[in-house]
């Protein structure tokens, strides 16, 4: 019997957390196989899903820009994947070439011990990684659910799709809220580093804050919720249990929990972020 293969599929794909993760999970588990990086441009992506197949590659992860592309070369996508319309994950079921999507369930994890303290909850940005937010929040139960994005028409078509409410950029910051969620790139290594989507002006306070952004862990973000006295969840919360849940769906092992955290951070304190 060959060898297990997974892996990762994005363009461009940089420094990705998640093959140190699923090695680490699989040597853990005592179970063959590796899981690598497989940078691929959005023309060859086709190619790719074609290569998955002939080689009954077992697990992928996909990542920006695929993460839409690629439902139509699949045979079937979950429930879960539906409701964001977003794929991150394929498996196989049978001979059925699947699409998933664990980032719902790598939002709605972290947030699970505060379930009672979730209303009105406030996502920043219209784009896939709000879109997952929306629909972890609706599954949570959230009564209250406001969107907000500085490019209006997306936001308002985010709330349409996930009866929310939309509210102005502008306006984002003008009320007090359970939880806010940063889905916007701003925070992230490299130029967006020192933004952040909170005004330093905020009017409105924030009990809990969520930022989706993992890199690095501590964001301007997280740092102006703590200043104002605010609870956080950082974005490798995010990653580490969207990541799990892909483990659990190839190999039905549930990793643990504390273990991939350690080892995730002790990556980013080595690598600086
Ligand atoms: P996306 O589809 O490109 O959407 C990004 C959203 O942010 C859009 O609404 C965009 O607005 C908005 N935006 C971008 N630059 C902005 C700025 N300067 N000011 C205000 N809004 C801005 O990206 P995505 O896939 O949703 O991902 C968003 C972020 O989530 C990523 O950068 C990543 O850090 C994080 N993420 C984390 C995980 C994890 O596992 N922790 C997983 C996925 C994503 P426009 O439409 O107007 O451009």
């Amino acid at each position: 019997m060959s060898t297990a293969q997974y892996g990762i599929i994005g363009w461009p794909l940089g420094h990705s957390k998640s093959p140190l993760l699923h090695n680490w999970g699989l040597t853990a588990c005592g179970l063959p196989g590796s899981y690598a990086a497989w940078p691929t441009e959005p023309k060859k992506l086709k190619a790719f899903v074609a290569e998955v197949r002939a080689r009954r590659i077992k697990g992928v992860s996909v990542t920006i820009p695929h993460k839409v592309a690629v439902i139509p070369l699949l045979d079937a996508i979950t429930d879960r994947a539906r409701a964001v319309g977003a794929v991150n994950t394929l498996f196989w079921q049978g001979a059925a070439l699947m699409g998933d999507n664990t980032d719902v369930a790598g939002i709605a994890a972290p947030l699970t011990p505060h379930l009672d303290r979730l209303s009105p909850a406030l996502v920043l940005g219209a784009g896939g990684a709000a879109r997952a937010a929306c629909a972890a929040l609706r599954g949570l139960g959230v009564s209250d659910l406001c969107v907000s994005a500085r490019t209006h028409a997306k936001a308002q078509q985010l709330a349409t799709d996930f009866q929310a409410r939309a509210v102005d950029w502008e306006s984002r910051a003008k009320q007090p809220w359970a939880l806010v969620v940063n889905a916007t790139p701003l925070g992230m290594q490299g130029r967006d580093l020192a933004l952040s989507p909170w005004p330093e002006d905020a009017e409105g306070a924030m009990a809990l804050a969520f930022d989706l952004v993992y890199n690095p862990v501590r964001t301007r973000f997280l740092e102006q919720a703590e200043t104002a006295g605010a609870q956080l969840v950082s974005g490798l919360s995010m990653f580490l249990h969207q990541g799990l849940a892909q483990f659990e769906i190839w190999t039905g092992k549930r990793l643990d929990e504390q273990r991939a955290r350690q080892l995730l951070l002790a990556d980013m304190l080595m690598t600086g972020g």
